[in-house]
């Protein structure tokens, strides 16, 4: 009898979770990406664990599959990032190595990069993206955005994110750094409308807002299944007309 190849069913497991800053770094409803992974995992059987770490409280590096910073007004951003270098830097690069998934969003997506400037204030970010942020002259990034993701391993073929951008940083990508997908519509990350977000392994940034995984829940998946070492398959389908019908608004309202 030969062996058999099926997935390991996740249910009866747990995803855990950890909102960095879920107080200062949520603008744009970033905590509806939070709920879909909730919802997703509970419609499947899926455990779920949610915890917060603000400023001033450390991070543990092997507690959580996957890590969550959000949006934030450069104002918290500021005091975010001194915390993030003093308490929970090394942590993350600990988490990033052992390949837990580390989702940045806008202003959470810089703070993973080396710096954000703003005139001749220089903000560190913790560098597990090589790229730079800068507040350039000139207006903010904003509308509704579409990118074709790659990077992505296992993610269905001819996936589209769609989202909404809004950012004064323009954000520079070194050349050895993969973006997280090309724009189809959209500024991108430095407004050139060329390229959006970045990826290294399961270290993922992108100015994708709206929020991100409600628009997207075929993402949301992808961020469960690799946060939880499963292929993408593995997870079992929902049924899911409403999201399938938001997914397209959103391609519709970024005009893809
Ligand atoms: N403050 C950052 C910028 O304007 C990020 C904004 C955001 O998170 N929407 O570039």
């Amino acid at each position: 009898m030969s062996e058999s190849t099926a997935p390991a069913a996740p249910s009866g497991r747990t995803l855990r979770v950890c909102a960095l800053y879920p107080d200062l770094m949520n603008i744009y409803a970033d905590r509806g990406n939070l709920i879909v992974l909730e919802r997703r995992c509970a419609w499947r059987g899926i455990g779920f664990e949610l915890s917060a770490s603000s400023l001033g409280e450390r991070l543990d590096s092997e507690g959580y599959d996957l890590f969550y910073i959000g949006g934030g007004q450069d104002r918290d951003q500021r005091l975010c990032a001194e915390d993030l270098l003093a308490s929970k830097a090394e942590a993350l690069r600990t988490a990033a190595a052992r390949d837990a998934v580390i989702l940045g969003v806008c202003g959470g997506y810089q703070l993973l990069g080396r710096s954000y400037t703003l005139g001749s204030e220089r903000i560190e970010g913790v560098g597990l993206l090589d790229l730079e942020t800068i507040r350039e002259d000139g207006p903010r990034l904003i509308g509704n955005v579409a990118i074709e993701p790659a990077g992505l391993p296992g993610a269905p073929a001819g996936a589209v994110l769609a989202g909404f951008e809004n950012h004064g940083g323009r954000t520079h990508l070194d050349s050895g750094q993969a973006p997280l997908g090309r724009v189809l519509r959209g500024l991108g990350n430095d407004g050139r409308g060329r390229f959006e977000g970045a990826v290294a392994g399961a270290t993922i940034g992108t100015y994708l807002h709206g929020p991100l995984l409600p628009k997207n829940v075929w993402f949301a998946d992808w961020l469960i299944a690799r946060a939880l070492g499963l292929d993408a398959q593995a997870l079992p389908p929902l049924e899911d007309e409403i999201e399938r019908q938001t997914h397209a608004a959103a391609l519709r309202a970024a005009g893809v």
